[in-house]
């Protein structure tokens, strides 16, 4: 490809709008280009790479035995409401209607369509196990697009489904996609954490997602620093800081003047924040819930959310609190009565807590779980922190940033029961099919790879993913026997089945040179009088530090050597 007819321009500037490392590049390299918040149209530069993404994906999706085939964004809402995933959604899902007024959703994701259709095609346990996957765009009315390509509205995705007689079987889909996966990002250049993962509400069992750990991720990665435990935060566990239980002494009132805030009641009480009880209300699904945990913890809202069952969950309005009687600066859950009460399982008998007292600047002390309350559920609602315990051995656990790039998932028999996809097993008896789904963002993976993989100057390309393979910069292209011999090594090189991205603009080395750190091709060739002085053309390797002369004579066999390397 000759730069003067290439479309996309590189720029010098820093984008003012983007604030990662790969948000920058993808626009400066010209591989991008924005349309609306969080929906991007790829240049021919950036469509290259996602395109080399997608035969890699292709390529290991059909080796783990995958079947390829298209599914349709439009879809009807009908479908999605046949699982109720259309309120899972939310004002997630983009909706509109046809011109009958029938409604339609632009899938987020296909489980319902190809539960669907493989209702349809399977009979019996010798139609079974399948592995059907597409690469595909999905839509997704994001709250907050951001990060250039990393959460988008519309954007491609790698969507498997695996299909089983039995959990036997979808074990063994899942160790295959693992596997896949694995190669994935080993040919993206790109090193990958797998941490427990989310399994959400709807009941699926082992989820897992593929991490890159860098500080620009938005999601948070707990792992353990002795053992191979590692989750997101969303759904990890932790060796909760054990407080020694103590006799169980009377309840006594105390005033607290002005005093709202679980910091304020420890320091005016003397006692550490781990011997009070905070409260918090909560509005899941319309009905107001009570929730109780040490004061030095925090809820995690994912897992409140999955004890509850609940669609939609938020923090209730000091409105939504007092019309069921409660003081909302100064509840307890002493007295609560017509109120859901989850408790963290921190708030165990013989703590002595201190507590609010269900009226203003007033707390009570020494509270009890089941002496002086009851919850409708006791159960694991805390966020993990840095340096507690592990939950699985003697070490700790640390927190660190990460980029989800891949999400792994038993679903088991939700959607094939709700979707009436069964089979006919060995013994005639009709069985739920066992289904797991598998995703990948192309795009994301792409802006990841980028922030894994460039300097100050611009992108790195892990080789198999690179747009170009070899830049070709004739320098002083004034000089005829340079233009002429450059022009004859980009028809060899071409000819031996490399990608060339050839700089024959009238431009200055400094300008070329530039451009091509910023591109990240992995191997710069530059062709001056000086190196043909020496008949030879010049060699640098993007990753490397040093130039190095390549003997003109056989140059195009010597620089697919290196590129292949
Ligand atoms: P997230 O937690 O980041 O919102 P998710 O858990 O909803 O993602 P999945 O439904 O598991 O995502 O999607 C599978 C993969 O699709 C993700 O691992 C990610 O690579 C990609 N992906 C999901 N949402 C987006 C998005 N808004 N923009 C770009 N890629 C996305
Ligand atoms: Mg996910």
């Amino acid at each position: 490809m000759r730069i003067s007819e290439l479309f996309g321009k590189t720029q010098r500037e820093i984008p003012a709008e983007a604030d990662t490392a790969s948000h920058q590049l993808l626009l400066r390299t010209g591989m991008v280009s924005q349309v609306a918040a969080g929906v991007y149209a790829y240049q021919p530069m950036g469509w290259r790479v996602l395109r080399k993404i997608e035969s890699i994906i292709r390529d290991e999706m059909d080796k783990a035995g995958g079947q390829e085939l298209s599914m349709p964004v439009l879809q009807p809402l009908g479908l999605w409401q046949e699982t109720k995933r259309d309120q899972a959604f939310g004002k997630g899902l983009f909706t509109l209607a046809d011109r009958r007024q029938r409604p339609l959703v632009l899938g987020p994701t296909h489980e319902e369509v190809i539960t669907r259709m493989v209702s349809r095609n399977v009979q019996s346990y010798r139609d079974l196990p399948k592995l059907l996957y597409q690469i595909q765009v999905k839509f997704r009315d994001e709250p907050r697009p951001k990060g250039g390509l990393m959460r988008v509205r519309e954007f491609s995705m790698k969507d498997l489904y695996s299909f089983d007689i039995d959990e036997a079987g979808l074990d063994q889909s899942y160790q295959e996609m693992l596997r896949a996966y694995q190669n994935i990002y080993d040919r993206c250049g790109l090193p990958t954490l797998l941490v427990e993962a989310d399994s959400g509400a709807i009941g699926g069992k082992d989820s897992h997602e593929f991490m890159v750990i860098a500080q620009s991720g938005e999601e948070e990665v707990v792992y353990c620093d002795s053992c191979k435990y590692a989750a997101n935060v969303e759904k990890a566990e932790s060796a909760k800081e054990k407080i020694k239980a103590e006799k169980p002494l009377p309840i006594e009132e105390v005033a607290t003047p002005g005093v709202t805030t679980i910091e304020d009641l420890a320091a005016f009480l003397e006692v550490p924040q781990s011997y009070t009880m905070k409260t918090l209300f909560y509005i899941a699904d319309g009905e107001l819930v009570f929730v109780v945990i040490r004061g030095d913890l925090e809820v995690n809202e994912v897992k409140l959310k999955n004890v509850l069952h609940c669609y939609e969950l938020r923090l209730a309005n000091e409105d939504e609190v007092t019309e069921k009687g409660i003081v909302a600066g100064s509840a307890s859950p002493v007295g609560v009565r017509g109120v859901k009460v989850v408790a963290d399982d921190s708030v165990t008998p013989g703590m002595n807590f201190v507590a609010g007292g269900n009226k203003p600047d007033t707390h009570i002390k020494n509270i009890n779980y089941d002496r002086d309350f009851q919850a409708d559920m006791v159960v694991d609602i805390a966020l993990v922190r840095a340096g507690e315990g592990c939950p699985h051995c003697e070490g700790k656990l640390s927190v660190a940033h990460g980029i989800e790039v891949g999400h792994i998932f038993k679903l088991g028999t939700f959607f094939s029961e709700t979707l009436d996809a069964f089979f006919i097993d060995e013994k005639g008896v009709s069985r739920p099919i066992v289904m797991g789904c598998y995703g990948i963002g192309l795009g994301r993976l792409l802006a990841a790879t980028i922030e894994q993989n460039h300097d100050d100057k611009g992108v790195i390309w892990p080789r198999p993913i690179a747009p170009y393979q070899i830049y070709l910069c004739p320098l002083y292209r004034e000089d005829t026997k340079v233009a002429e011999i450059a022009e004859k090594l980009y028809d060899e090189l071409e000819a031996a089945g490399l990608e060339v991205l050839f700089d024959d603009r009238v431009e200055s080395p400094g300008v070329k040179f530039n451009d091509a750190d910023l591109l990240g091709i992995p191997v710069r060739v530059a062709v001056s009088p000086r190196t043909l002085e020496k008949d030879s053309v010049e060699m640098k390797k993007r990753a490397g530090k040093d130039a190095e002369l390549v003997p003109l004579i056989g140059a195009s066999t010597s620089l697919k050597e290196i590129v292949e390397s």
